[in-house]
């Protein structure tokens, strides 16, 4: 679970051709991170992913099955945006409880599960409050324990760190990697921060006006990028 394979996938809006055709294996319980400027179509291909945007062309397999016709609630995958689109009138513990109770899961198993993602991101004594009585960090957390329950067989993440100060940026991005090394689940992360790209993938897919210049390791694309732009972007001295 949790693979997902990109197959000569292309967008155009209108005449505009936004991904260029696009190439790429994620392997089951990797985190992967897609860098590049503003603009260059990093959302755009994470939305795809999602099925919340159709592609102009080419096929995107998840888990070896052409997820064409899939729509976005069967895909499994769960989307982190950085407007945490959190319910501002339900208490933390039903913000967490919603995609559960919508699909009709047991009261239980609902409690042992708020508990459960409660511990992992730290939010047990925020249960009953609002969103608006809690930090950006923690709201940020609340919406990443709405993913976390769904049990999905990857996370999506779209800049979800870029509305947070400098300081929590960085406690947020630990947190994130922890989660990963718990879950052990296939994560992609949208970012154009360097840094955040650095420390926390295992691979990373460096975009550039709609194409992929280079996939690798940090150390490769630190070590040996492909071009002056990878280079750059990288912050290498190469
Ligand atoms: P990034 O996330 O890398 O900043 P996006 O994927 O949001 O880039 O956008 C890539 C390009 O596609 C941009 O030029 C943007 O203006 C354009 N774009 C994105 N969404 C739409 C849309 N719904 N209609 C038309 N153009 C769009
Ligand atoms: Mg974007």
């Amino acid at each position: 679970m949790g693979s997902i394979n990109l197959k000569q996938v292309t967008k155009d809006f209108g005449d505009v051709s936004v991904i260029k055709p696009i190439d790429l294996e994620i392997k089951d319980g990797e985190f992967i991170v897609f860098v590049g400027p503003s603009g260059c179509g990093k959302s755009t291909l994470l939305r795809m992913i999602a099925g919340l945007e159709d592609t102009t062309s080419g096929n995107i397999e998840i888990d070896g099955e052409d997820a064409t016709a899939t729509p976005p609630a069967k895909r499994g995958l769960a989307m982190v945006f950085q407007s945490y689109a959190l319910y501002p009138h339900m208490s933390v513990r039903n913000n967490i409880a919603f995609p559960l109770k919508r699909a009709k899961v047991s009261k239980e198993e609902i409690e042992s599960k708020i508990a459960n993602v409660a511990k992992i991101l730290n939010l047990s004594d925020y249960l009953e409050r609002k969103p608006g009585q809690l930090s950006g960090g923690q709201r940020q957390r609340v919406a990443i324990g709405r993913a976390i329950v769904r049990q999905p067989s990857a996370f999506l993440f779209d800049e979800p760190l870029s509305n947070l100060d400098a300081s929590l940026r960085v406690n947020m991005r630990l947190e994130i990697s922890e989660l990963h090394k718990t879950l052990a689940t296939t994560m992609i992360y949208v970012t154009h921060d360097q840094v955040e790209a650095m420390t926390m993938a295992d691979r990373i897919a460096v975009f550039n006006a709609g194409i992929i210049e280079q996939v690798g390791s940090p150390l490769e694309l630190y070590n040996t990028p492909v071009n002056k732009f990878v280079a750059g972007f990288i912050g290498s001295p190469k």
